[in-house]
């Protein structure tokens, strides 16, 4: 039966919907149980206390079944089944209509004048206020106001007499009105219900999207600035970085420094084993100098071919003189065989080193040349050696 009334169709929608079933939940108690309370008040010298104590008793024993069933999704929504719980929940509203429906018709047993005005009015209301009361779901309306209505009409119906057959009459109309009434309400609620989740999915999209293309605008820059065949960083990332550690000595007043390192006889390395054995040998070197700079304000660079560069932030040149110092017996020490080098039989390289505290009127080209030629200098002191700018 449920099923057939599709209480909602799309399964995402069924726990907002619960939610919002149980916020008016509270209200709508409310107020019929004022109702309850009135009407009692207003019978009171009529009616069998039996009678009132019968809907006084049920009417709470079905609050707690509900109250029960609010506190059971409450603690955890997650570990309910929807389908159950709204069955549960419609079993509830329909005790609720149950009672009313008993509850008025033995108030009209005999009910004339005012008092069967009274109860008219009650009636309508009661459908009335409970279309908006199960607006969301419009199978829990039917579960309410039917068997609110059915004992009334049928009693009506039965007494078969031409007044009685108007008021039934009357009232079904009423109540067709109703349904249709809570049809619609409960059509619109399920369709902005259906938008707020269209809408959250579309920006969840769209920040997915996002996160997407900041992470490929990251992996872009870091490969624009990484060399491909050692992982070092390339010549254009050193262009960018010496000019940043450039102005910032220049503020701070920090001495930088400057190490470019070539391979030696490198030509020949490559005529004698290969280019392949060449690329290798260049990796290699990259690994010692990759190993010997500080993370974050050191950096070494690819700066071409089997030429190398680091810049060394907050350094002096004698710090400089000594990690090049380091690195040439680092890249000695590697023990690469060099069948074809006029320095040594393994492969070495050369370092020129420039440190200085920048000044306004320097220029940080004439800066990274002095370390070039101090470079060309080592090379002319016969290779495997390191040559201060100083
Ligand atoms: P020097 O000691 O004066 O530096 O002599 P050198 O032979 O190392 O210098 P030269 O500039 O004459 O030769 C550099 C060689 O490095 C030439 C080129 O074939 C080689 N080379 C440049 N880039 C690469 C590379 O990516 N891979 C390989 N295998 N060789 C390269
Ligand atoms: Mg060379
Ligand atoms: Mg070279």
């Amino acid at each position: 039966m449920l099923n057939r009334l599709r209480w909602v169709s799309d399964d995402r929608l069924k726990g907002r919907c619960i939610e919002l079933v149980l916020a008016q939940a509270g209200s709508a108690f409310f107020s019929s149980a004022l109702a309850g309370v009135i009407l009692i008040a207003a019978f009171w010298a009529r009616v069998d206390r039996w009678v009132l104590a019968f809907w006084f008793f049920s009417y709470f024993f079905i609050a707690s079944l509900r109250v029960w069933l609010a506190v059971v999704y409450r603690r955890a929504p997650e570990s309910v089944n929807p389908d159950m719980w709204f069955a549960a929940y419609a079993a509830c509203v329909f005790l609720s209509g149950f009672v009313w429906g008993v509850f008025l018709l033995l108030l009209s047993v005999n009910a004339e004048g005012a008092y069967a005005a009274v109860l008219m009015v009650t009636f309508t209301a009661l459908l009335a206020a409970a279309v908006t009361a199960y607006s969301v779901s419009f199978p829990l309306y039917v579960c309410f106001s039917l068997p609110v209505v059915l004992p009334f009409l049928v009693s009506l119906l039965v007494v078969g007499q031409h007044m009685h057959g108007m008021v039934a009459a009357i009232i079904l109309c009423w109540y067709l009105f109703m349904v249709s009434t809570a049809r619609r309400f409960s059509q619109s609620a399920m369709r902005s219900l259906g938008y707020q989740y269209e809408n959250v999915g579309l920006v969840q999209e769209l920040e997915a999207q996002n996160e997407r293309a900041e992470r490929l605008a990251g992996e872009l820059l870091v490969l624009s600035n990484t060399d491909a065949l050692t992982g070092l960083y390339n010549r254009r990332f050193f262009n960018a970085q010496i000019e940043k550690e450039w102005l910032r000595a220049l503020r701070t007043g920090e001495c930088l420094s400057v190490i470019i390192v070539d391979i030696d006889n490198f030509k020949g390395f490559n005529d004698s084993l290969g280019h392949l054995e060449g690329d290798r040998c260049i990796a290699r070197v990259a690994g010692v100098l990759k190993g010997a700079v500080r993370e974050g304000t050191d950096f070494a660079v690819r700066y071409g071919g089997e030429e190398f560069a680091l810049i060394l932030a907050n350094t002096s040149l004698g710090a400089a003189l000594g990690l090049a110092e380091r690195l040439r017996s680092g890249v000695e020490g590697l023990a690469l065989p060099h069948p074809d080098s006029a320095v040594s039989k393994v492969v070495t390289a050369s370092f020129g080193v420039a440190g200085c505290v920048p000044r306004v009127e320097d220029r940080l080209e004439l800066f990274v040349d002095m370390a070039d030629k101090a470079l060309y200098r080592a090379k002319g002191l016969g290779r495997n050696a390191v040559v201060s700018a100083g």
